[in-house]
């Protein structure tokens, strides 16, 4: 860019042209948004305003940043989830919009007022804060494995005054006996030869919050497994999954005897999240276990 006084609208055309991204509009806006501390929306009523050089300065260094290919979550610090404003880092998958429609799943189940509710593989927080914010009543609980997403989650939940509770477990491993009326997760799931961990923002996400095993299913099948007996009857186990998986989910909740199996759509139309209610009678549950009822 030259050193000529450049409008906003230039600077967001320019920047935009020059990522690859599939927001390169977006990511322009982002950035010019924290360097100018304007709103997008005044972008748009003023386009011809000016930015001072400080500003200017501030916005390129992002903009090469983000050429680089580092994610506009990384570069502000920040992103927005449901509708709160989460901090994020290096230590955690960034929120994505598809798992709001979880959240919408979850709060659409018909739960005690007081109903107990387990994030499992929480990373920044996002769902369980997104719940509890809908939700202030029900008694939330959040666990991931890796100590710097526990630190994470428990500054978000504190900068939003939402009181989840947020403990170190690997999934149910680090857990009390305690069961919940609703386990919700967001567990890795890409296969670990999937090319797609090879583009775009996973590139800077651990591999911890993104693969598992050969066929992506491993922690989904441990989940949907062991769920079951962290539920109480009649409690749900609602977990987020690629958008080829869904037969395979369903395919496992099955076979873990759960009732009232369903799959859900992300804001793309593709299938993104499954869910299944532990049935009462559950002695059907463990296979090994005769039914006293069957004749
Ligand atoms: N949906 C994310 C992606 O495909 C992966 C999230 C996950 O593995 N939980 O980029």
């Amino acid at each position: 860019m030259s050193d000529a006084p450049l409008t906003t609208e230039a600077l967001l055309r320019i920047a935009a042209a020059s990522f690859e991204s599939d927001t390169p509009r977006l990511d322009a806006e982002l950035l010019l948004a924290d360097a100018t501390g304007w709103s997008r929306t005044s972008f748009r009523a003023w386009p011809e305003r000016v930015p001072d050089t400080a500003q200017r300065a501030r916005f390129q260094a992002q903009v090469e940043e983000r050429r680089r290919g580092r994610p506009i979550a990384h570069i502000l610090g920040e992103q927005g989830f449901w509708s709160l404003s989460l901090v994020v880092n290096d230590a955690t998958l960034i929120p994505r919009p598809d798992t709001e429609c979880l959240v919408e799943a979850a709060l659409a189940l018909a739960l005690p007022a007081q109903a107990h509710v387990l994030d499992l593989g929480t990373g920044t927080g996002a769902i369980a804060l997104a719940l509890a914010s809908e939700r202030p009543s029900w008694q939330i609980m959040a666990c991931d494995c890796v100590p710097a997403a526990v630190e994470l989650a428990r500054l978000n939940a504190s900068k939003l005054g939402l009181p989840i509770d947020v403990v170190t477990s690997h999934w149910f491993a680090g857990l009390s006996g305690q069961r919940f009326d609703l386990i919700v997760s967001n567990p890795p799931y890409i296969a670990r030869a999937d090319t797609h961990l090879f583009q775009g923002d996973v590139r800077y996400e651990p591999e911890t919050a993104l693969v598992a095993g050969a066929d992506g299913l491993d922690d989904l099948r441990h989940l949907i497994l062991h769920g079951s007996d962290r539920l109480v009857a009649n409690g749900w186990l609602l977990v987020e999954h690629g958008h080829d998986q869904g037969e395979a989910v369903r395919d496992l909740f099955k076979a873990c005897a759960y009732a009232d199996i369903a799959t859900g759509q992300d804001y793309g139309d593709r299938d993104r999240y499954t869910l299944g209610r532990k049935p009462s009678n559950t002695t059907a549950a463990n296979p090994n276990r005769r039914d006293p009822h069957a004749g």
